[in-house]
């Protein structure tokens, strides 16, 4: 077995948006980093493939350039909410507008983008390795690494670990972190459709059957589109359907979706992956371990967006290790900032959504609220207060919040 021993203060598991950009931020601590991947890149990643204004926000701060992200994807002015009746709530213009940053960027070049930025910065970039277990040695960690393209494994000693695998994080599941409940889990699944014009506005529909998820129709180019579904993993146990079965049954049938894909059609296979969300229970620390990402389940409950989650927490995570590795500690209590972080200032956001997602389990509910959304600007207003970004803490009990649902335009 090949050693690499004790050259890097810091392994990053998992390449995607969290770990590209854990590996890019940790380079701006001076931190010697090794980055891991089981995945060649490009690869391809099921999602809405939607990326809100924040994160490029975000990005632009660890030096990446929006329009050159942007050669892939489709920016867009417009979000459409459709009623299980087929009412319509619309916020936005179609109209084009240069300084619109959100858009829909395919995963496999979005992530192809921040992952060779990433590779550039690390000291030691491997793909086609997959972890497949970690031990404790003399206060620092090994990683054991399989090697996918040929036989063989390599042995990696650092002093701390970043998990940045993913919804399955093997590394979560070593370190016994997080408590995986079906209530706190989307499934989701998704299929590109191509052979329509589309505009600059991304489709969310409300479907009695998929409530309290929906079905998406996400632009990611003039011509071509992500059609998705996330709906609650519960739900399988409890109907003779599959997911499969009420997306078909969706895009056949409602009308509001049959308008909006008209004349579309579907160019490759239906692929799903499952959605943790940020209200799973469970640290998101352990000895010398950092859980970031979908690794620690921060995807916003009621949106299923994740991406944004990714990019902030691996920047907040090598903050606290450079810190902690300063200090010499990077034992559970050494990096309690990192804990106390994200349950002050994401947790009370996904507990918000969370609630939104709870009235939603309600047809009843979903149906009146998103018709009045659909005439009453108030409702509007505080579905996309909630929908659109991360609610502080007690946001509720603020006026200011209660001013805007009801005199916002
Ligand atoms: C159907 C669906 C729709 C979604 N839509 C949206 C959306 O529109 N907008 C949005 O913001 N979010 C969306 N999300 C969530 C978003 O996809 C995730 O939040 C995001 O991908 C998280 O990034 P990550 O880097 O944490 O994980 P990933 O992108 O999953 O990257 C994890 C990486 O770890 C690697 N890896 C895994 N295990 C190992 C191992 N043992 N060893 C080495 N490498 C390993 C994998 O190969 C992978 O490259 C959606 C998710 C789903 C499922």
């Amino acid at each position: 077995m090949e050693q690499i021993k004790a050259q890097y203060q810091v392994a990053i598991v998992g390449a995607g948006p969290a770990g590209s950009a854990a590996a890019i931020s940790c380079k701006e601590h001076n931190l010697s980093v090794v980055l891991i991947d089981k995945a060649e890149f490009p690869r391809d990643k099921v999602c809405g493939d939607g990326i809100p204004l924040k994160t490029f926000n975000l990005l632009e701060k660890l030096g990446f350039n929006e329009d050159e992200l942007f050669e892939d994807g489709h920016k867009i002015n417009q979000l459409k909410v459709y009623s299980p009746e087929y009412k319509i709530t619309t916020y936005g213009n179609v109209k084009a507008d240069a300084s619109t940053k959100s858009g829909c960027i395919p995963r496999k070049d979005f992530d192809s983008k921040l992952f060779k930025k990433a590779a550039a910065a690390a000291d030691l970039a491997l793909t086609g390795y997959r972890v497949i277990k970690i031990e404790d040695v003399a206060n620092k960690k090994k990683l054991i690494l399989k090697n996918l393209k040929e036989a063989g494994q390599k042995e990696i000693i650092v002093e701390a670990i970043i998990a940045a695998d993913g919804a399955n994080s093997a590394i979560a599941r070593m370190t016994g972190l997080l408590k995986r409940e079906e209530a706190h889990y989307f499934d989701g699944l998704r299929c590109y459709y191509e052979g329509k014009k589309f505009d600059s506005a991304v489709h969310l529909f409300y479907d009695r059957q998929t409530l309290p998820g929906y079905v998406w129709v996400f632009p990611v180019g003039e011509e071509k589109a992500n059609v998705g579904i996330m709906i609650n993993k519960k739900f399988k146990s409890s109907s003779g359907k599959t997911i499969r079965d009420i997306f078909l049954d969706v895009i056949e049938n409602n009308p509001n979706l049959k308008e909006v894909l008209d004349g579309a059609r579907p160019v490759d296979k239906i692929k799903g992956a499952p959605l943790p969300l940020g209200t799973l229970p469970g640290s998101r620390i352990t000895n010398g371990v950092i859980l970031i990402g979908d690794a620690a389940a921060f995807i916003n409950p009621v949106t299923g967006g994740g991406i944004y989650f990714s990019v902030l927490s691996a920047i907040k995570a090598s903050e606290v290790l450079n810190d902690s590795l300063s200090r010499n500690d990077v034992s559970e209590k050494g990096l309690i900032e990192y804990e106390n972080w994200w349950r002050e200032e994401i947790l009370p956001g996904f507990e918000y959504s969370d609630m939104l997602k709870r009235w939603f389990d309600s047809e009843k509910f979903a149906t009146w609220f998103l018709n009045t959304a659909s005439w009453f600007k108030p409702f509007a207003n505080f579905f996309i207060m909630v929908y659109g970004r991360p609610l502080p803490k007690r946001a509720l009990w603020h006026p200011l919040f209660w001013i805007r649902v009801f005199l916002q335009r």
